[in-house]
């Protein structure tokens, strides 16, 4: 999120998809110091723009403070609106994970996202959700979302900027039950590769996708490579609805890790 003006021009963008779901970070984790987010400011003109266009925004939440803030913000509206918050890959270690819980468990309208750790371990993001549930957090308002691996040193020949590993993430769906989401964005890092993710997802049971999307991806303040055009994240969409109706095979569930 990074303008109010950009904000309404992907609101537009997304209701003539007929999308009801709209990422837009105001704390924006970055690699290296820079720009990082608007910030609390910026909440009350994201929760009005996405209410007034029947949209449900997706907002990452990087500490159990701005999860506080978030969290004392929605209880403070009358019909506080229903809302994602995600905590992002390099915000994970278990205190955060079940402070974070714990605030949000007592928000009725929030699902909580969980993005998989950096490091490639099935048993690192089994935890991840065990730490989370162990706080009581119920499980319908929690989902999971694979942004792929940091790369090590060898192994990751197609240059992604995260290695996916679908099988596990298969495998972690079949063992806890719950939504997996997939971040291409993330994985690929430019905009052919997020594409070529897409496509080979289609063959994995993704309950949904995470796409990065910009008016004008050249003027993006973070990872301009991998923002979709306007015209981009049409074709993507389509492509995903296309593989819905089935006309792309969903048979490889199971774990090969
Ligand atoms: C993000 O979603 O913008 C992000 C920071 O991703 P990750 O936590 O997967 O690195
Ligand atoms: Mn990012």
């Amino acid at each position: 999120l990074e303008s109010r003006e950009g904000l309404r021009k992907t609101v537009q963008i997304l209701k003539k998809l007929k999308i009801n779901y709209l990422r837009a970070s105001l704390w924006k984790p970055r690699t290296r110091p820079g720009w990082s987010g608007m910030g609390y400011g910026f909440l009350p003109l994201l929760l009005e723009e996405t209410a007034l266009n029947g949209i449900i925004p997706a907002t990452e939440v990087g500490s159990s403070g701005q999860a506080q803030e978030t969290a004392d913000y929605l209880k403070e509206q009358e019909n506080a609106p229903e809302v994602i918050l995600w905590l992002g890959s390099r915000n994970q270690n278990h205190d955060e994970q079940q402070a974070i819980a714990r605030i949000l468990k007592d928000c009725p309208t929030v699902t909580l996202m969980v993005k998989n750790q950096m490091w490639e371990d099935e048993n690192h993001w089994l935890g991840i959700v065990e730490h989370v549930l162990s706080t009581g957090f119920p499980e319908e308002r929690l989902w999971l979302c694979h942004r792929g691996f940091a790369p090590a040193r060898e192994g990751n020949p197609a240059l992604f900027r995260n290695v996916p590993n679908f099988e596990m993430a298969m495998w972690i769906k079949e063992q806890t039950n719950l939504k997996v989401i997939l971040d291409p964005s993330h994985i690929g890092g430019c905009r052919e590769k997020v594409f070529w993710i897409l496509r080979e997802s289609f063959d994995y049971d993704f309950d949904g996708y995470m796409i990065e999307t910009h008016d004008d991806p050249e003027k993006a303040l973070t990872d301009k490579s991998q923002q979709l055009t306007p015209n981009e994240i049409e074709e993507a969409v389509n492509l995903i609805r296309e593989s819905e109706k089935g006309e792309v095979s969903r048979v490889r569930k199971r774990r090969q890790i």
